[in-house]
């Protein structure tokens, strides 16, 4: 039990938080971009996938934070 563990407990979960609403690939709030699109992890189903028109233009990669799939597709 360190400080610094609820300090990485805490970021991890500020970042599941925000993740609903920024991109996977670039980090960018998708609300205010256009062509967006959400879709579940296609592995394990269980993670929300947030990907912004950008990223899907030029095919930037995306992680799923639940399973560590890296996929374009
Ligand atoms: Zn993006
Ligand atoms: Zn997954």
């Amino acid at each position: 039990m360190t400080t610094l563990a609820s300090e990485q407990q805490l970021e991890m979960l500020s970042k599941h938080m925000k993740a609903n609403n920024v991109c996977n690939s670039c980090n960018r709030e998708i609300n205010t971009l256009p062509n967006n699109t959400r879709f579940y992890c296609p592995v394990c189903n269980k993670f929300e996938i947030v990907r912004c028109g950008h990223c899907r233009q030029i095919v930037a990669k995306y992680t799923c934070a639940s399973c560590g799939f890296i996929g374009p597709n």
